[in-house]
């Protein structure tokens, strides 16, 4: 079944963890041996022939780059907002070049993505990739281990929708209306913190003046509004200054997970009377209550990927319907196999849950609306 996959920081992995995505994971992992510079080396989940050989053909990814605020940086931040455009700009010339290998391909209009998915319905899946794991010949002493799988061309590329995660790297709203043309289609205004724009998860109070003028023009434009990491403040700011398509791109339960990164059980009712999709995470610690980065292991706390599926349920549940639930991984987000469920090894495993919610009585057509069908809808309208 094809899955689509609401949140993927791909190029982010490809230049800040120095990762070619084109290889296997064993070959990423193999090649961080050693290496100790972030929290997650050897533990990558993901590639995009993982990808490939599990029907994840429909991805959003990302291009990311925050600056640093006086006070509150949680995470790397530029210096300057020039500095974070010229990130995502190096971002974007990734994922140009993973379109001229035939690995990916961008997604911008409802007639490229009814064309991409009758590509991946016309092609089985058998043929769709290539093991490359069992294809390395790791032999000490031979030069050219990854030749081999070098060779090989995929016969699928990944569809990608582009999305841009905490909008500080727009240094004035032309940079917005720049991105659009150059495929942008989703922006989530705020990450972690203060933002320039809104403010984010940890964070509090509305849109400053500059936020209110990027909503405007998003709408302007028709770009999606990626809720995530809002803060409570801007989001409900948003439902009211925002009138064109919304979605929660990777976002978890706070009945569940109390915790401010999480929705309320109020926010996503709101967000489903929007049409919106919510896609379920799989950051272990938006999963299960009372995680310690570094510290807690998914061993410990018996956390296995059936846990999204109560994320995924109460969304659901809480709709009257599972035609506003998805899944956007967030997978090698700035973390990897010490953050995720125990059974998960890597990016291949999301296939697994479709047969999860069989067992847990949904039906054939709500385990296709789930695993790609909402979020497709979702475009086809936003995109009409
Ligand atoms: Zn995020």
């Amino acid at each position: 079944m094809l899955i689509f996959d609401a949140h993927l920081d791909l190029a982010m992995n490809a230049l800040e963890w120095n990762r070619d995505l084109t290889r296997s994971i064993d070959v990423i992992r193999q090649r961080e041996t050693g290496m100790t510079d972030k929290p997650d080396r050897g533990n990558g989940t993901v590639s995009l022939p993982e990808m490939r050989r599990s029907g994840i053909g429909l991805c959003v990814a990302t291009q990311i780059a925050r600056i640093e605020h006086n006070a509150y940086s949680p995470v790397f931040g530029w210096r300057s907002q020039e500095q974070a455009w010229a990130q995502t700009q190096g971002q974007l010339a990734w994922y140009r070049a993973m379109e001229e290998a035939g690995q990916m391909s961008q997604i911008k209009d409802a007639d490229g993505l009814a064309r991409h998915l009758k590509l991946w319905a016309e092609t089985p899946l058998e043929s769709s990739s290539f093991s490359s794991s069992s294809s390395i010949n790791t032999a000490p002493g031979n030069g050219n281990q990854y030749a081999l799988e070098a060779e090989q061309k995929p016969k699928l590329p990944i569809g990608y929708i582009l999305n841009l995660e905490g909008a500080d790297s727009f240094v004035t709203l032309k940079h917005l209306e720049r991105s659009y043309e150059q495929g942008l289609r989703a922006v989530g205004p705020a990450h972690y913190g203060p933002g320039v724009y809104a403010n984010g998860t940890d964070a509090s109070g509305g849109f400053n003046a500059k936020g209110r003028e990027l909503l405007k023009e998003m709408e302007r434009l028709g770009i999606i509004l990626d809720v995530t990491h809002l803060c409570d403040d801007c989001f409900w700011e948003a439902l009211d200054l925002f009138n064109g398509p919304m979605w929660a791109s990777h976002q978890n339960c706070r009945a569940l997970v109390p915790h401010n990164r999480q929705f309320s059980d109020e926010q996503i009712k709101a967000l489903v009377e929007r049409g919106a999709v919510i896609g379920a995470a799989l950051d272990a610690w938006m999963l299960v209550p009372g995680w310690i980065r570094k510290k807690t292991t998914a061993e410990s706390v018996g956390l296995k990927l059936e846990r999204i599926i109560e994320h995924i349920d109460r969304v659901c549940q809480i709709a009257g319907s599972a035609r506003y639930s998805g899944i956007g991984s967030d997978l090698d987000g700035a973390f990897g196999r010490e953050q995720t469920p125990a059974d998960l090894d890597t990016i291949a495993d999301l296939a697994r849950i479709p047969a999860m919610l069989k067992a847990r009585g949904y039906s054939e057509e709500d385990v296709t609306s789930i695993a790609h069908g909402n979020f497709v809808r979702f475009l086809m309208k936003a995109w009409s």
